[in-house]
């Protein structure tokens, strides 16, 4: 490594607001971790609070701890909107527009069902080839049902596409394999004037960006609990529906937590006021507890100043890959604001690229079918690991490390 690019490195860690956030993250010794996108890093206080929860309000407290905090009980039940409430301010909603609930896959059915139900008459479902799987599977279910109709467009042929067919128009605020961001206010104003509804896929933009939901006037949206909210493994997602719709808002997943009295035990659905309708079944307790843990750090450090350094650290990791002399595609778009928190980099063997810089410590990951995927989640990671994971990168080209056998195998999860 250059001693000037070390140096400068110590110079920005020295002079971040944010350099002690790396302590509340436990992030193992030796390894530079650019997958926050993918599965964010542990908060060094979740591992406490789930022994908490578990011995504390579950083997202690047993059934009491569904009720409400005070008479012996732990507040369980009211997590997801507890949890919701915390999350809305990251994305520009108010508290009682967001709630905890599923995984983001079940959270687009139900809102895109909802979506079809508020739009009578129209059924066409509009969004972008490449966009992340599962929101485009999503819509196959409805469409074997007859209630919806796909149609895809290419980014710059969306606003075109909006005709009079479509209901609702499904994207992903930041691409999950190139980083390009979407201008969220222009394409949700081009859907309402087609009179078309918006669901905005956050899962790459919550807690990683600041985002507008309300000041872009959105419909829906949904997002992920365990990227850059740090929740861990399979947390719990989030949606949104904005208050104008929520008297309108009907799902089909109607179960007895989203009933307006679950404990009344009657034969007759009537849905509960607000998102509260969205919930389905008993909410995960454990996954919850832990989202909400890393919700609070984000939250404490505030998205503004999370997209300022995720800048700044992605800017110094190019400056430092131009100053090593390492020559690679970037997929990503150059200026910072028209991206998330990632740089993606076309490879002809990105994979084996991927596995040998992992074998180096430096872990990010591959999107078929060439694409080296960065992340730069910035409450945990230092400048000074950008100049080591630029360092490593440019070693493994410069020696042709990747061409080694076992970088070429591929595990079920890439
Ligand atoms: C990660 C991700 C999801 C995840 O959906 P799950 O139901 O949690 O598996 C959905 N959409 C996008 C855009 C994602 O990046």
């Amino acid at each position: 490594m250059t001693d000037a690019l070390t140096a400068k490195a110590g110079e920005l860690d020295h002079a971040d607001p944010l350099d002690g956030y790396r302590e509340r993250f436990a992030v193992p010794d030796g390894v530079i971790y650019l997958d926050g996108n993918s599965l964010g890093a542990l908060p060094a206080a979740t591992p406490a609070r789930l022994a908490q929860v578990v011995r504390g309000e579950w083997g202690e407290g047993l059934i009491r701890s569904w009720n409400p905090d005070g008479n012996g009980g732990a507040g369980w039940i009211d997590l997801p909107q507890r949890l919701g409430a915390k999350i809305a301010p990251l994305v520009g909603a108010a508290p009682h527009e967001v709630i905890a609930a599923d995984s983001t896959s079940v959270n687009l059915f139900k809102l895109i069902a909802a979506a079809l139900a508020m739009n009578p008459g129209r059924k066409t479902i509009l969004s972008e080839p490449g966009n992340f799987p599962t929101d485009l599977y999503m819509i196959a279910g409805l469409e074997a049902q007859g209630l919806a109709t796909r149609r895809l467009a290419p980014r710059e042929g969306l606003a075109e596409a909006l005709d009079g067919d479509v209901a609702l128009l499904l994207l992903t605020h930041v691409h999950y394999k190139t980083g390009a961001m979407h201008d969220m206010a222009a394409l949700t104003s081009a859907a309402h004037a087609a009179g078309a509804l918006v669901l905005w896929d956050l899962s790459h933009s919550a807690g990683a960006l600041p985002v507008h939901l309300n000041r872009c006037n959105a419909d829906f949206a949904v997002g992920c609990g365990y990227k850059y909210l740090n929740g861990g493994p399979g947390a719990p997602a989030f949606a949104f529906v904005a208050e104008r719709h929520h008297d309108a808002l009907s799902q089909p997943l109607t179960g007895w937590m989203g009933h307006a009295a679950p404990f009344a035990f009657t034969d007759d659905y009537a849905p509960a006021p607000g998102v509260a309708r969205l919930l389905c079944g008993t909410p995960p307790v454990l996954g919850l507890a832990a989202l909400e843990v890393g919700v609070d750090i984000v939250a404490e450090i505030g998205v503004v100043r999370l997209y300022a350094k995720s800048q700044a650290l992605s800017e110094f990791f190019r400056e430092c890959l131009r100053d090593l002399g390492v020559v690679l595609e970037l997929v990503s778009p150059v200026e910072p604001d028209r991206r998330g928190s990632q740089l993606s980099f076309r490879h002809p063997d990105a994979y084996a690229l991927s596995q040998a810089l992992i074998a180096r410590g430096v872990i990010g990951d591959f999107r078929d079918p060439d694409i080296l995927r960065l992340g730069f989640a910035p409450a945990y990671l230092r400048f000074a690991d950008m100049a080591a994971a630029a360092h490593h990168l440019a070693q493994v080209l410069a020696g042709q490390e990747w061409r080694r056998e076992e970088f070429a195998r591929r595990a079920a999860v890439t």
